[in-house]
């Protein structure tokens, strides 16, 4: 039984009543369990970043820097460690894993910058009015409870962690209940760096142990990444105490290929866009808009490309491509299969679950899938592409945008023009423009529509963990 709560700077055994057990999903087999914190716990968690709050948020801007510097070298410091754990846990192949850790790393060493700016945005406002002066301060929320999924456990919650470290906010972490080990690096490295007792709290469990923390009354704001389902409940909790939340959602995001587009780099892009992390990624390109006059050429070879993807166990130097991460996710992908066979779409590749041992599935493309279709509209959070032509501009863009989600598309063009001005038309959070999904800390995260509310990462990352106040003196 593995020790995994962190609570007000002590390492403790979880009391709440669910076993949970970590998977190896290349094999379908556990490797690891801890019991869940109750709800007692979650409590004790929250009582012990109120009282670290007063203290924490008149540290320096330069001390919270410091304590930031110290995640990314630690983090640095414990490299092979969570990049094995990642590739077991979640089934990531070295170099994603690898890329997810230099994400993590690359966040605490840009909030730790931003962090050090902070003095120099607490300055006066010019009035119009004589007789007054007025002054910004940017103020830390407070308590926030960060609940985040598990498919780039180290990412996601590095970039709540880190904003609200440096915003001068204390917090209590809830990771997945299917990757509960990963994100205890951080509760270890906060010992190592003698972080003060309950700035940070770490509590795993499954539901229980996540609407204990959404439900408390003792947070100031709540953080939350993961389904539309979940997210909802976890508006509600917070409606239900006027208490503000960011929420960072699904998506069924489009990638649009235009007809003067190089398809073999297209065909690299699309697929990118499709099979990183198995594609249970909330940005997955999942709808593939391609137009008429290269749809011909394109299909065929993006079909050869994902036949030729490589399957199989991370631990392997020669897979492309590691199993779904729980079983969970396993059968909710063959559930999709099946639905397409009842929908009699036409599937170029795949459309199978691979017989492993693990949780594998084939890379998996339908063509010319209908509008109303569920595989269509749903978000799949798997390998699974569904691709439909176009003839016009106008058209592509009415199609990308007509989806209740709105987080992320990617434009493949030569005409520079066109892409600006497409990306512009789109109803999301983020576009690219020919290129992979490269994810930048400067820039911004998050999406319109259902896919959420609020931002992530770049100075927007840091404002929503901060409240703004003003001074305003009378001179008279
Ligand atoms: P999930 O909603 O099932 O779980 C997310 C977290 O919420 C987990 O820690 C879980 O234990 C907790 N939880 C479950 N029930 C809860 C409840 N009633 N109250 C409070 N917390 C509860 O999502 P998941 O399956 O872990 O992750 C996949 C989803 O996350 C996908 O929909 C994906 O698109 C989304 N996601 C979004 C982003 C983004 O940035 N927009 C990033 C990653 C994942």
């Amino acid at each position: 039984m593995t020790t995994s709560h962190y609570i007000a700077g002590r390492w403790v055994d979880g009391q709440g009543s669910d076993c949970i057990s970590v998977n190896d999903p290349a094999l379908g087999q556990p490797f690891a369990e801890l019991m869940a914190a109750s709800a007692e716990q979650v409590d004790q968690a929250v009582a012990a970043a109120r009282a670290a709050l007063p203290a924490w948020k008149c540290t320096s801007a330069s001390e919270r820097a410091a304590y930031l510097r110290g995640f990314a070298e630690q983090l640095g410091q414990r490299r092979e460690a969570l990049v094995a754990l990642q590739m077991r846990n979640n089934g990531k192949p070295r170099h994603e894993a690898e890329i997810d850790l230099d994400d993590a790393i690359a966040t605490f060493g840009y909030y730790a910058e931003l962090a050090e700016q902070l003095p120099g945005q607490n300055r006066d406002v010019p009035l119009a009015a004589p007789g007054f002066t007025a002054r910004t301060r940017l103020e830390p929320v407070g308590v926030v409870g960060l609940i985040v999924p598990w498919n780039f456990p180290l990412v996601t919650s590095a970039w709540k962690l880190a904003p609200a470290l440096a915003a001068g906010c204390t917090v209590v972490l809830k990771p997945s209940e299917v990757t509960p080990l990963c994100e205890l690096a951080y509760g270890q490295i906060a010992d190592t760096l003698g972080l003060p007792a309950g700035v940070l709290n770490i509590v795993n469990g499954k539901a229980e142990t996540g609407a204990a923390l959404s439900n408390h009354n003792g947070l100031d704001k709540l953080s939350f990444t993961g389904s539309n389902n979940v997210g909802s409940q976890v508006m509600r909790s917070a409606a239900a105490q006027c208490r503000p939340v960011t929420l960072e959602l699904g998506g069924k995001s489009a990638i649009l290929v235009f007809d003067d587009c190089d398809v073999d780099a297209a065909v690299q892009w699309i697929v990118a866009g499709i099979c990183w992390n198995a594609g249970q990624m909330c940005s997955a390109t999942s709808r593939l808009l391609v137009q008429d006059g290269i749809a011909d050429a394109l299909l065929p070879r993006l079909q050869a490309a994902l036949e030729n993807l490589r399957v199989g166990s991370p631990l392997s130097e020669e897979a492309d491509m590691g199993p779904l991460t729980s079983q969970a996710q396993w059968l909710k992908v063959a559930g999709y299969f099946a639905t397409a066979r009842e929908e009699g779409l036409q599937c170029l590749i795949g459309g199978k679950v691979l017989d492993r041992g693990g949780w594998f599935v084939s890379p998996t493309l339908y063509a010319d899938v209908p509008e109303g279709s569920r595989l269509w509209n749903e978000e799949i959070f798997g390998p699974v592409l569904c691709a439909r032509r176009f003839a016009s501009e106008q058209q592509a863009i009415a199609e990308a945008n007509d989806s209740r989600f709105g987080l992320v598309a990617t434009v493949c063009t030569t005409d520079l023009a066109r892409a600006e001005r497409v990306a512009d038309a789109l109803e999301v959070g983020h576009v690219w423009i020919n290129s992979v999904q490269a994810v930048f800390v400067e820039t911004s995260w998050g999406g319109t529509k259902g896919s959420g509310i609020g931002r992530e990462l770049g100075p927007w990352g840091l404002s929503g963990y901060q409240s703004v106040k003003h001074v305003t003196r009378c001179l008279g």
